[in-house]
Formats: C-alpha cells, structure tokens, sequence
C-alpha cells in the first residue's frame, strides 16, 4: 500500500492510497496487475489539522504558569502540561492513565484521607458541571502536600462527557500569608486579654513538686504559671507567654512572678521560678530581688531561677553578668530544658550555675528508649564534671525514677512524684518544706 501526493489537472494537489494487486492465471503465470486507487486527501487534512491542533495546544498549555491536566471518564490523567509536571513532581508518562485521586487527591490537608465522595474533581466528572475550588491540597510525587485552587471543566463531545480539564495554581504562598495573618491576629486578642489577667489580678501559680532522688523527700517546688479566664477556665503558660514575649508583656509577668516566688521563700519555702529569655538583664528585676529579700529576710538558697538553656545563647554578656548578679543576691541558678538547645558547654565553666535541668523530652521514655538512656548518663556525668546538681525533669513513672536513681541524678520532677497544683493548696501553712523529713507531695 503507497500513499502518494498528485497534482490534479486543476493544480490542486490530492492524496491517494494505492493498493496494488498481482493478477496470475491458473498456472501461477503473472498475467497483470490490479491498482486500487482512494482519494485519502480528506482524511489526510483532517490528520495534518489534528497533529496541528495537538501542537497548538501543547504549545498553548506549555506556556501556561498554571499546571493542567485532563481526566478521562475514569478519572485517569490523559495529558499534562509542563507546569503540572514542574508543581507535582510527576512526568507526564509516569501519570498517565493514573487515576489522580489515589495519586495526587487521596488526602486532605491534615493528612486525613480524601473521600472519593466528597472530591470536588470527581463530582466534576460525574455532574459534568465546571467546578471552582479555592483551597484544596494535592500530594507531590515526594509526598509534600501542595496547596492549591483550581477550576474544572468537562470535556464534551457529542453531548457526552469524556472527561475534565483541571487547571490548577499553587496557592502555598497565600495559605502561609493567611496563617501568619491568622496567627499575629491570635496573639493580638490574646495581648489584650493577657492585660486584662494582669490588671485583673487573674494570673495564679500553680507549684509541681522536686524531690532529692535517694531520700525522695520533697525538698522545693517549681512554681508554674497559670492563666484563669474570665470565665474560669485555667489556661496553659504555651498558650500566652509566646505572645506575651513577642509584644513585650513578659517582663512583668516575670516580675509578678518573682514578687509570688519571694513572698513564698520569706515563708520558708524553696521555690524554682522560671525567667523568660527576654528578661535576662532587666534591672527591674534584679531590683525587685534585692528589695524582696531584703524586706521579707528571707533565708539565701531559697530561690531558684529557671533560665532556659537556649535563653544564653542570646546575648552572652548580658546573660553571664545577669547570672552573676543573681548569683550573688544569693538566688540559685537552674538550666532549665537542658539538652535541646544550646550546645556549648563553655559557660558551664564560666556562669555560676546551680543545676542542670534534663530536659523532658530525654526523661519521659527513658526506660524504652535507650538513646536518650546515654544522653541523660551524659548529662549526669557533665553535671559531675562541672560540680553542678543534675535534675531530670518529666518522671511519668516509678521505672523511670528508679533508673534515674541508678544514674546518679540528684532530683527529680514529673507526673509520678506530683502534678503542678495551685499554690494555696500546696503551701497551706508557714512551715517551711525544706526538711528532708518532709512526705512526697501527694504523688498522683
Ligand atoms: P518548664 O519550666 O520546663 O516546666 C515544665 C513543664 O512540664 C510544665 O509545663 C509542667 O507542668 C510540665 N510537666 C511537669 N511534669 C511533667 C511530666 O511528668 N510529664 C510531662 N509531659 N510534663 C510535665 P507548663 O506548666 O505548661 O509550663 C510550660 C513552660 O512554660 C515551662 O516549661 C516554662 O518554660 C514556661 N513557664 C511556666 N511558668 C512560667 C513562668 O512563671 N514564667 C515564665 N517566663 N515561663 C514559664
Ligand atoms: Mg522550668
Ligand atoms: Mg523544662
């Protein structure tokens, strides 16, 4: 069979297709032949008009910034341009004839499964009608969830829907822009509502108690903040104290806190309390201290600051001769979530500090989780080395405190020794709790 262009004697040109036949006698003696010749000229302009129009739309989508593809009946991708390849890490060969709902759609933002029932795309197919979405998430090739708005439209032939076309933008930016948005809104209310608790008089301290590990016996209590709402539900410090940091509330909640914590220790009791990194150097502080210890006459040794380990990084100097000066109002220094932060050990050498507080992240699952076994064995041999005291904080069970025990960490704080209550409920008398002899604090 031939396919051959001929001038017609009009001088347009035409195409035919040739189906040549030999002609034989009953001897098998070639006799003839027989030319079988169709005009194929239509057909052909449709197939050059079709490779055109691929082209075109090729070119067309290829430019596109958006990423597209088209569904069949199934949900199966039948083409892609570049940018779909580009946004979801998948090559058209890889995708193709793949249905986009186990591939790309099959979750939602969270990470919950995507109901085929309840997918915008498939109700596109199924009804036939465009369909705009503004915030959806489809999955890369690499799993990263991509966050997206797009539009679908049937594809129609004859009256009857062959499939979709998808466009679809990556909205990442946007959602993150709403988040920050929705975020800096969360901690505006709550600058106002943290104002009110201060001018309200609605911020409460709740103490967890600390236990010397061989004796068990309580020997002081950290001292936790609480939030009481108007409605008087008790809110967690994570809550407000990022938002109290950021807009520069912090360092009178430190103070209001030190105020609690010195009255506490005029009465005899050893208390922890914790500083934000952003109260380092404050002279109202140090003020306050000094002023407080000297009016209450309360003993040396009784007050512990809680400092967190990364709060150093800050601004070294600032840190060290803060600490140097606590030190030397006779306040105990903590390095508070030791083991997550910092890193470097120089200022151990440097800043006079009292003790290490393991952080609860090593301390939780100690007993399952051998890594973080050697991490607190190295913290204890740290503290050794620098004469400081090891304190692991997040005992959640007897296992755990008795392990701690066998690593030699001085003290111990969690769930299994004794939850933070409010304060009043813990110190209900002026007898100080400083003596070894004194019971472990209703170990619940
Ligand atoms: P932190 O100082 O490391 O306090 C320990 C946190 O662990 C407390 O959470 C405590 O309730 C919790 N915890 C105690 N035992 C266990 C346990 O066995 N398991 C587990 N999973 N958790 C335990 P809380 O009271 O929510 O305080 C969170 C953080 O907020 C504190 O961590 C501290 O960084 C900050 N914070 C608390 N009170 C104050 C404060 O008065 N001033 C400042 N600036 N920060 C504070
Ligand atoms: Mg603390
Ligand atoms: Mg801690």
């Amino acid at each position: 069979m031939v396919e051959n262009r001929f001038v017609c004697k009009d001088g347009a040109q035409c195409w035919t297709r040739v189906s040549h036949r030999a002609l034989t006698d009953r001897h098998g003696n070639h006799t003839g032949g027989l030319a079988i010749m169709s005009d194929i000229t239509a057909s052909k302009a449709q197939a050059v008009e079709l490779r055109k129009s691929e082209h075109f739309v090729a070119a067309l989508t290829d430019s596109m910034v958006e990423g597209m593809f088209a569904l069949d009946r199934d949900g199966r991708v039948s083409y892609m341009n570049h940018a779909a390849e580009r946004l979801l890490g998948w090559t058209k060969d890889e995708l193709a004839s793949r249905s986009i709902h186990d591939t790309v759609h099959y979750q939602h933002e969270d990470h919950s499964p995507y109901a085929a029932a309840d997918c915008p795309l498939q109700a596109a197919l199924r009804t036939g009608t465009t369909v705009r979405v503004e915030d959806d998430t489809f999955t890369r090739r690499d799993g990263r969830l991509l966050a997206v708005s797009y539009s679908a439209a049937p594809i129609t032939i004859d009256g009857q829907v062959e499939g979709i076309a998808v466009v679809f933008g990556d909205i990442s930016a946007r959602r993150a822009g709403e988040q920050r948005q929705k975020q800096e809104l969360e901690r505006l209310t709550w600058i106002g509502r943290i104002r009110d608790a201060l001018d309200e008089d609605r911020l409460m301290l709740y103490a967890q108690p600390i236990i010397e590990v061989q004796s068990q016996a309580v020997v002081a209590h950290e001292l936790l903040l609480r939030m009481v709402d108007r409605d008087g539900a008790i809110i967690a410090p994570i809550r407000f104290l990022p938002a109290a940091e950021q807009y520069g509330l912090i360092e009178e909640i430190d103070r209001w806190v030190l105020a609690q914590a010195i009255t506490l220790a005029g009465r005899g009791h050893k208390v922890h309390f914790n500083i934000s990194a952003k109260s380092l150097g404050s002279r109202e502080l140090i003020g306050d201290l000094e002023r407080g210890l000297r009016d209450t006459g309360a003993a040396l040794g009784l007050l512990v600051c809680e400092i967190t380990e990364t709060a150093l990084a800050g601004d070294e100097a600032v840190a060290e001769a803060f600490v140097d000066e606590l030190r030397e109002l006779g306040c105990e220094i903590a390095l508070d979530d030791f083991g997550i932060g910092y890193g470097g050990f120089a200022y151990l050498k440097r800043l006079p500090i009292t003790a290490l507080k393991i952080d609860i992240e090593f301390v939780r699952d100690l007993v399952e989780n051998p890594q973080n076994q050697h991490v607190v064995k190295a913290i204890v041999n740290l503290a050794q080395g620098f004469g400081r005291e090891a304190v692991a904080e997040g005992v959640e069970n007897q296992a755990t405190l008795e392990l701690l025990e066998e690593y030699g960490v001085d003290y111990a704080q969690g769930y299994a020794i004794g939850h933070p209550s409010p304060i009043d409920t813990v110190f209900t008398d002026d007898a100080p709790n400083t003596t070894p002899t004194q019971t472990r604090a209703g170990s619940n």
